[in-house]
Formats: C-alpha cells, sequence, structure tokens
C-alpha cells in the first residue's frame, strides 16, 4: 500500500454490545416511507410496488450521546428516530432465508434530516442528497446482536425531544419487512458486512432547535441520544 496524501477524519466504530470489537460503518442505506402514517403526513401516498433508498456518506455518522452543531444551510431540521439493521453476511439477490440470516445485529438509529430542503428539491425533482446527507446525521446507538434478541415483530419504537414524546409507534407498522428490504436492496448492490439500512421512521417527525436534547428507544435495545449546540 502507498502512503495516502493526506489523513481523513477517522469514521468510528459502532459499539456493539457484548463485544470489545466495534462494528465498521461501511455503506448507510436509508429506506424512505416505510411506515403509513409517517407517509401521510408527508403528504405522499405508499407505493406498495417498490421500497426506495437515499444514502448517506459513512462520513456523516455519528455515535449515540454526541454533542453535535446545528448544521448550516436549514431553518427545519428534523430528527427521525429508526431501527438500523447491520449486515454480517455477503448477500446478492438475496432469497428470504439468505436475507435474514444476513442479519447481524440491530441497533436504534437517527436519520436527522434538512426537512426544508429535502422538500423543496423534492418539488423541483432532484436528488435529496443535501437534504439527507448532512454532516453529523446518521446517528448510531450501539448494536445488539440478532442473536441475542427476540426477533422483529411489535417492538414499540419512540422519540422524545427534551423528554416530551414525539414519535410512538411500533415495529409491526412497518410497511417492506426486512428481508423483503434486504432482498429488493440486494438486487441492485452486493450488500457485505458493514452495510448498514435505516429502515425508516415513524409519524410524528419534527424541527429541533440548538439546545434539545433527542432521546428515543426501540424495545430490546440500547437508547440513543443527541444533543444539538449552536451552529458551528
Ligand atoms: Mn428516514
Amino acid at each position: 500500500m502507498s502512503d495516502s496524501l493526506f489523513s481523513l477524519p477517522p469514521v468510528p466504530g459502532i459499539p456493539v454490545r457484548g463485544e470489545s470489537a466495534t462494528y465498521p460503518i461501511g455503506r448507510i442505506f436509508c429506506v424512505g416511507r416505510n411506515y403509513a402514517a409517517h407517509a401521510a403526513e408527508m403528504g405522499v401516498e405508499v407505493d406498495r410496488e417498490k421500497p426506495f433508498y437515499f444514502t448517506k456518506s459513512p462520513a456523516s455518522a455519528v455515535l449515540s450521546g454526541a454533542a453535535v452543531p446545528y448544521p448550516p444551510g436549514t431553518e427545519n431540521y428534523h430528527y427521525e428516530m429508526e431501527l438500523a439493521i447491520a449486515l454480517g453476511a455477503e448477500v446478492f439477490r438475496a432469497s428470504p432465508d439468505e436475507a435474514r440470516a444476513a442479519i447481524y445485529a440491530y441497533g436504534c438509529a437517527l436519520d436527522m434530516t434538512r426537512r426544508d430542503l429535502q422538500l423543496s428539491e423534492r418539488a423541483k425533482q432532484r436528488p435529496w442528497g443535501l437534504g439527507k446527507d448532512v454532516e453529523n446525521s446518521a446517528v448510531f446507538a450501539p448494536l445488539t446482536r440478532a442473536a441475542d434478541m427476540a426477533p422483529i415483530a411489535a417492538q414499540r419504537i419512540h422519540l422524545e425531544v427534551n423528554g416530551e414524546t414525539r414519535q410512538d409507534a411500533t415495529l409491526d407498522e412497518l410497511i417492506w419487512k426486512l428481508d423483503e428490504i434486504i432482498c429488493h436492496l440486494s438486487g441492485f448492490y452486493h450488500l457485505r458486512p458493514g452495510d448498514l439500512i435505516l429502515t425508516g421512521t415513524p409519524a410524528g417527525v419534527g424541527a429541533v432547535r440548538p439546545g434539545d436534547v433527542i432521546t428515543g428507544g426501540i424495545d430490546g435495545l440500547d437508547p440513543i441520544r443527541l444533543t444539538l449546540t449552536d451552529p458551528a
């Protein structure tokens, strides 16, 4: 290997409950509109034909507990509480059985979003990049191995801002189930360990301001926390 011209900021590894090693972040895929009540609050119909995705850069990742500055370029920065899947095997054109077997771990995640830019770009039929691929916007709590928890069913998923509940749903409300997402996404990518999939947010999304503390949880998983500070 030749030397690099310069070094990049390190991408954090995600702690895993019961492991001393961390889970390295390869790619971050995010599913759009995967809860009917959230699609309705976004003013769109649920498309049951195919799921759709956007991505976040691994460089946008931060760990739960972080305090991060309110980002530039938005007046409407939103929280989205989500279940994250961490893959532990290579899968391509996965069968449902292969998809389920490829899930290494689960965790709580936040998909922080410049909602004003997402919606204005959507209205112009432009990509959502500026709205979604925001610095410090992919927040990960410690992971729990799939083998160490009950199967994903109707666990509660919830989020609070400064202690006040804003999102409260159950995982059985997911429109695209986890194996369906992996089957479909693996038709477009050679998925592999290090790939994370954020599975969409329930209803109740909303704006936060500098000074706000976001907390969230999913039954059986480590909780998540993010503090927003003044713009850098
Ligand atoms: Mn999302």
